[in-house]
């Protein structure tokens, strides 16, 4: 059964019947889990809202880039407080974007900090969005402890795919869209990786290496619905159910099959976000 790690359920433009749709096609496809990440106070809410409402959905809560001229610190607080409610899995999605937020890197960089210290004081998963600040974004986990050896004791270790258990830190990379070499970098400070639609784009090429090059204990599959729709639904509005044509893309190039790809990238997010399966 299919497993999206990064989805928008929450999403500020739905109506209340929108959404309804939304969980209803989800309840109709393959589709097991959800982590419903906020990307504000208020999403964040609506997260925890829709994992109470249904059972295959789990939160995430956290500030984006693109508020850091606009929070507060009361915000900070409420994030912290939303962080312990039923079925919070990870803080996110937070982190750096240069592409769109030039002029608001310090207050960014600032309100990124606060949120992972919140993360390691609660010791939870971080998903991170990171858009033109590849470095910067490693160098600031690195040094707010993201990746610790007080976290990694604290996570259970994973397989490596090659037979072996290696540490944790439990800090997920979404819609990476790195270099190969930076993300072997991660995998060896203890991160793990989430892609998504732009994989099956003919543009793919170095998500394409990435998934190529790390094996497949490392990825878990995400939408990040409604944005970032995969071929062939590209240019629509994206939808959780659409993750099946990612997970067939990541069978093709890994070799495996489909079934596989789904167990291992399911396996892994289950494990990242502390989901038991009874
Ligand atoms: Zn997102």
């Amino acid at each position: 059964m299919l497993f999206d790690a990064h989805t928008h359920l929450n999403y500020e433009e739905f109506s209340e019947e929108e959404r309804l749709d939304r969980a209803r096609e989800i309840e109709e496809s393959d589709v097991e889990f959800i982590i419903d990440v906020g990307d504000s106070v208020e999403s964040s809410e609506q997260a925890i809202k829709d994992a109470a409402d249904y059972s295959w959905c789990y939160a995430a809560v956290g500030i984006h880039p693109d508020k850091a001229l606009t929070y507060s610190d009361d915000d900070i607080d409420k994030i912290k407080e939303l962080a312990s409610a039923p079925k919070v899995q990870a803080i996110g999605e937070i982190g750096l974007d240069f592409h769109y937020g030039k002029d608001s890197k310090a207050e960014q960089i600032e309100l990124f900090r606060k949120q992972i210290r919140i993360a390691n004081e609660l010791m939870m998963p971080i998903m991170i969005h990171t858009r033109e600040a590849d470095a910067l974004t490693r160098d600031i986990l690195i040094e707010e402890g993201a990746f610790s050896e007080e976290r990694k004791a604290h996570f259970p270790e994973r397989p490596d795919g090659q037979g072996e258990m290696v540490a944790d830190a439990r800090v997920q990379l979404h819609c990476y869209s790195g270099s190969l070499e930076l993300a072997r970098e991660y995998v060896k400070l203890g991160a793990t990786f989430s892609i998504g639609g732009p994989l099956t784009f003919k543009n793919a090429r170095k998500t394409v290496e990435v998934l190529e090059g790390i094996p497949l204990q490392f990825i878990m599959s995400e939408t990040d619905a409604p944005f970032l729709a995969p071929e062939p639904k590209r240019g629509r509005p994206n939808k959780t159910p659409y993750i099946e044509h990612v997970v067939r893309r990541m069978a093709l190039l890994k070799d495996i099959g489909f079934d596989e790809a789904v167990r291992i990238t399911s396996e892994n997010a289950r494990r990242f976000f502390n989901i038991e399966v009874l």
